[in-house]
């Protein structure tokens, strides 16, 4: 059984099934989202969708974003740079995508007879020598050979199997928070960010024409107030941003998409237990520093099928699948706390050292450099 019908656990899903498998996913949304967020789409993700046949499908809804775009506080265009070359100077093909649409391709991928059982969440889970006994909210009880967490940075397979989150959780110094706007100016095709000391706040386009903001700032949580009370810990946080911030902050609409959380990466000794294995964000949130967690989340989902369907000794696969996604995973997280450093500027003066390396960044030279510092790699590439 697979908890959680996100972005590893349908790709598991859909990896299992073709290797003879006959999983069980269990999501507990109500149903598929249609809203999220932006994310940057290539590496793993990338290698795994073109084995998947599903990569014209994601091509036909990448967001177009032309041009980065530096607001200073008062709203006026201070660096504007064309995208494109960065793009050219990657060393692997990169798409712009909203994660429900990846996510709702990789659904579509799916066999019709491997259905996603929403509503569904486990919880109890109890572990034989030769099954995992799982309570279901409803109260239903079900064996199961195996269970693996795709639950995401949150999971509730980790927390039952191996203990509370804040064993495993390392917040790298950020809150952040994504969220639908209005439109209050012409943002155009673009990247638009304000960067001011402690905080951040960029606008980017989504596919049907709307947008959506991303804040990102400096801050020593580990925990969020309750749900309601987050709008309101934004408005304190940016009550002196520039431009349309606090503005666009007072926008927020708790009904619609509001994503808001500590920036974590979840960092554990073991991925697996007896006959329960985690994947992706439950396993080792990369966090969006780094970015490319939904490209691994699919990548790691990918191996973790293919070393289970080389041996019916799921402790020896599980050991497998650890010691090829390791590596890989401990470099992208030592990188994401190294750029966590800068990540938001402390000062006026780092403010503008970001202004400068921005401009530069696009000269061929450098954006080839760059181009290869931040393009992704594949796991895929490393066995
Ligand atoms: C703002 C932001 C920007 C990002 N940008 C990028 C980027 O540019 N590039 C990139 O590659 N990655 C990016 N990421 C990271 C990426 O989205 C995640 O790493 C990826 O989605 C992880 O996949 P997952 O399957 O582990 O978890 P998720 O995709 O989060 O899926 C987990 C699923 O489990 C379900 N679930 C949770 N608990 C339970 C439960 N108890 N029972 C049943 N179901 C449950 C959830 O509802 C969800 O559907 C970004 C993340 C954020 C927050």
């Amino acid at each position: 059984m697979i908890v959680g019908g996100g972005i590893a656990g349908l790709t598991l899903g859909y990896w299992l099934k073709h290797h003879g498998e006959q999983p069980t996913i269990i999501e507990q949304a109500a149903q598929r989202r249609d809203e999220g967020y932006g994310i940057d789409f290539s590496g793993s993700g990338w290698d795994v969708a073109q084995r998947m046949g599903i990569l014209t499908e994601l091509e036909g809804r990448q967001i177009q974003v032309e041009s980065m775009v530096l607001k200073n506080s008062q709203g006026q265009t201070i660096v504007k740079q064309p995208l494109a070359p960065l793009r050219e100077a990657l060393p692997h093909p990169m798409l712009h995508l909203m994660r429900p649409e990846l996510e709702t391709v990789l659904a579509d991928a799916l066999p019709s007879d491997l259905p996603v059982h929403y509503a569904t969440t486990i919880v109890r889970l109890e572990q034989y020598v030769e099954y995992v006994e799982v309570r279901f909210n409803g109260g239903r009880v079900e064996q199961f050979d195996l269970v693996i967490g795709a639950d995401g940075i949150h999971s509730q397979t980790r927390q039952l199997v191996f203990g509370p989150e804040s064993q495993f959780a390392q917040p790298l110094g950020y809150t952040f928070a994504t969220f639908k706007i209005p439109k209050l100016a012409d943002y155009g095709a673009n990247a638009t960010m304000l960067i001011e000391p402690q905080r951040q706040a960029t606008i980017y386009p989504d596919r049907r024409g709307g947008f959506l903001m991303m804040l990102a700032y400096r801050s020593q949580q580990t925990q969020l107030p309750a749900p309601d009370q987050r709008k309101a810990m934004l408005q304190t946080e940016y009550r002196k941003a520039g431009w349309l911030v606090p503005q666009l902050i007072d926008s927020i609409n708790h009904e619609s998409a509001f994503y808001c959380d500590v920036i974590s990466q979840i960092r554990m000794p073991r991925w697996s237990h007896g006959r329960v294995a985690l994947v992706a964000d439950a396993a080792h949130c990369l966090t969006l520093i780094s970015g490319q967690g939904a490209a691994t989340a699919m990548g790691g989902a990918y191996v973790l099928a293919e070393e289970l369907a080389k041996t019916a000794d799921h402790q020896a696969a599980f050991q497998a699948y650890e010691q090829r996604m390791r590596p890989f995973v401990d470099r992208k997280q030592a990188g994401a706390r190294r750029v966590g450093l800068t990540f938001v500027p402390r000062t006026r003066l780092g403010v503008q050292l970001t202004r400068l390396m921005m401009r530069a960044a696009f000269s061929p030279r450098l954006a080839r450099s760059i181009g290869k510092r931040i393009g992704f790699d594949s796991v895929l590439a490393m066995v």
